[in-house]
């Protein structure tokens, strides 16, 4: 029986759908059992002590360890902590043992819904045990993982729980019939559990939430999304929005099963006491809409990144939840734009090998993502951003050489082109962004020799600035098609305006060309659109009077399309003046006239112009090198204090963009509000 949400009136955008709901079960990360609460997640005072040897969690106060100690100890949490602290070969799995202590209490506090272990749901909740468990020799390597996961989890948790009851604690290799209750609980968790994570989003935990959540079905076009808040946060909002109503129905296409719905069995009513009564305590989860839903409609959310092309959205469905997508995003034939952006690459000098036939284009995605995973690789895992920026900027400005083809002697060989939104090329422009920021401030902080250091560390700052506004530009355009794009477009705008305010306020400018006065900017005021202080306002100020729904309390975005298309519009405005000398660093860079016209790309024979577009722009690949410490004291003061003054005014209003749209994906008090206050208080 599938179950699915729809919405019981109309929902306008950026609204809550749920109240905050309660978790069924919670458990905090591995990495945190000695810094933090595990009943609140809120971080402890630093320890005067060095932190117990055998493996124990920690309470905040006496509240939370009334709250929680006795489910840990009974649910056999410790046992299974004790356990694979002694044997770690048990359960050789990266992500921790968080999955299994979830299952573990959730077991606990819901005894009699396991036992004998059901089929298909427990507690109303999917279990996809029979799909997970029994999948036969796995056809990707992830699937293979997540089996040997559920297998070698249920076993640890059955030898804890067996130590706890004071029998035999050996993991069993064989018998499975022994593990099929812990078995169907990870599962469970394996398909309903939802990441926690705090303001810097760092995983804190997992958290198992109710029919109310997680009856809610995918789309890779979704309508809605969620956020986690702690306890501690909500308790600090102005006003409550604990009064906000669930304004989901449960719906099954059965007819039986709709009849027992409309009969009362499972009704909202039903599901809101559920939320209230089970427990007030643990991370809650709130419900948005992202799009407007209208009564009656299905209510969905994204299980996966939305930004992946649609080979990898699928994949990672198919390992994970057991099921392949059929959204109206997925079915789209042709291809939508969007996933026909994310994943293109073309060909250049192709016609001139006789290999003409030979371009692959599978091959060529492979070796791709090969070389930059392993770009990326040198800068996430050795720390080396030099390296990684030096490989991605090669890759971006040469492409792909085939030379596995053969070719005639004479002409060039075939070269494989990405795409500048195929998503290997948006992972690159996030690295790149990232790994220049990191320079620059290392060479801040090695600061020995004055001004060759600031030199460079100013090429990188503002290098690192163009690129996060580029990402924010070409994910701003795949956004225009597809609107469920919305959370990951308000990040990246955040975080160029974040970039481009750290550069424009970096104190490197002070050597060369002090600003007189940036006053007129710290007052966030634009002369050329009004919505700056009314965006402020939603997103920053919390206490002045705002426009909002009667019915439920909530900020209205009914000028949605008003309030952006003037930052928008400020934002081209500004960038026109800035662009030019942001990329000077940056032979990448370069081909893009415009990091927010990418609407060329959506015609026909855009290929053909973005290979000669790249190849008039390659041939100066070679760095001018010279005197660089002049260069950057004349480029900076030609550049002047107006300039200086349009690269605030820009930063300022990338980030109102991106908090503004942050406020409707994830409210007017979310993380992504609180990181903004901060920036702007600097
Ligand atoms: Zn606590
Ligand atoms: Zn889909
Ligand atoms: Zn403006």
């Amino acid at each position: 029986m599938e179950m699915e949400m729809r919405a019981r009136e109309d929902i306008e955008m950026g609204q809550d759908v749920t109240p905050p709901l309660s978790p069924l079960s919670f458990a905090l990360d591995d990495s945190l059992l000695l810094s933090h609460c595990s009943a609140c997640f809120t971080p402890l005072p630093p320890h005067p002590h060095p932190p117990p040897l055998h493996p124990a969690i920690l309470y905040c106060s006496p509240r939370c360890s009334n709250y929680d100690s006795a489910l840990h100890f009974s649910s056999a949490e410790p046992h299974l902590l004790r356990l694979l602290r002694s044997r770690p070969s048990a359960y050789p799995h990266s992500g921790g043992t968080s999955d299994l202590r979830l299952a573990l209490r959730f077991l606990q506090s819901h005894p009699s819904t396991c036992r004998p272990p059901p089929s298909g749901r427990i507690a109303g909740l999917l279990t996809n045990r029979e799909k997970l468990a029994a999948r036969l020799p796995p056809e990707n390597p992830e699937a293979d993982e997540i089996f040997a996961i559920i297998r070698d989890g249920a076993r640890a948790m059955a030898a804890a729980r067996r130590t706890r009851d004071g029998l035999d604690g050996e993991i069993l290799t064989e018998d499975a019939r022994l593990e099929l209750e812990e078995e169907a609980a990870l599962c469970l968790v394996l398909t309903n559990a939802v990441e926690v994570q705090d303001k810097s989003g760092r995983t804190l935990g997992v958290a198992l939430y109710g029919r109310s959540f997680s009856w809610i079905n995918h789309s890779c076009s979704p309508n809605a999304c969620y956020r986690v808040s702690l306890l501690s946060e909500i308790e600090t909002l102005p006003f409550s929005s604990e009064e906000s109503p669930l304004r989901i129905v449960p719906y099954c296409a059965h007819d039986k099963e709709t009849r027992l719905i409309e009969s009362g069995f499972c009704s909202g009513n039903v599901l809101k006491t559920e939320s209230q009564s089970r427990m007030c305590y643990g991370p809650r989860i709130i419900v948005r809409s992202i799009k407007r839903i209208k009564k009656g409609e299905e209510v969905t959310v994204a299980y996966t990144d939305v930004l992946r092309p649609k080979a990898r959205r699928q994949s990672e469905l198919w390992s994970r939840y057991c099921f392949i997508c059929f959204c109206k995003r997925c079915g789209a034939l042709p291809p939508s734009y969007v996933d026909h952006a994310l994943e293109e690459i073309s060909v250049v000098n192709a016609h001139s090998s006789c290999a003409n036939n030979g371009f692959d284009k599978d091959t060529a995605t492979e070796m791709l993502t090969e070389y930059i995973d392993d770009a990326i690789g040198d800068y996430l895992s050795v720390g080396d951003s030099q390296s990684c920026c030096e490989k991605l900027s090669h890759i971006l400005t040469q492409g792909l050489l085939d030379e596995q083809l053969e070719f005639n002697e004479g002409t060039s060989p075939p070269t494989y082109w990405l795409h500048p939104l195929n998503h290997l090329s948006l992972n690159a422009y996030t690295t790149l962004a990232s790994a220049y920021k990191t320079r620059a401030n290392n060479l801040v902080a090695l600061f020995s020799e004055p001004h060759g250091n600031l030199c460079e560390a100013f090429e990188m700052s503002r290098t690192g600035a163009a690129y996060s506004l580029l990402l924010a530009g070409a994910t701003n355009h795949l956004f225009q098609f597809e609107p469920s794009l919305i959370a990951s477009v308000a990040n990246f705008w955040v975080n160029a305006g974040e970039s481009l305010l750290d550069f424009a306020r970096s104190s490197i400018w002070s050597e060369v060309c002090p600003v007189a006065s940036l006053s007129s900017v710290a007052k966030y005021k634009c002369l050329k659109c009004s919505v700056t202080e009314k965006v402020i306002q939603i997103c920053i100020r919390r206490h002045r009077k705002r426009e909002t729904d009667p019915l439920h309390g909530q900020v209205q975005y009914s000028d949605f399309a008003n309030v952006s298309n003037q930052l928008l519009n400020c934002v081209i405005d500004y960038t026109e003046k800035v662009w030019f000398f942001l990329i000077r660093g940056c032979h990448h860079l370069k081909v893009f006239k415009d990091p927010l016209a990418f609407s060329w790309f959506a015609t026909t024979g855009y290929s053909d112009i973005w290979a000669s577009h790249i190849l008039s722009n390659g041939i100066n690949v070679s760095s001018s090198s010279g005197t660089k410490e002049n260069a950057f004291e004349y480029e900076a003061q030609e550049f002047g204090n107006s300039g200086r003054i349009c690269l605030l005014q820009l930063g300022l209003h990338c980030l109102l963009y991106g908090s503004y749209l942050g406020s409707i994906c994830f409210g007017e008090h979310s993380h992504l509000t609180c990181h903004i206050q901060n920036i702007l208080k600097h």
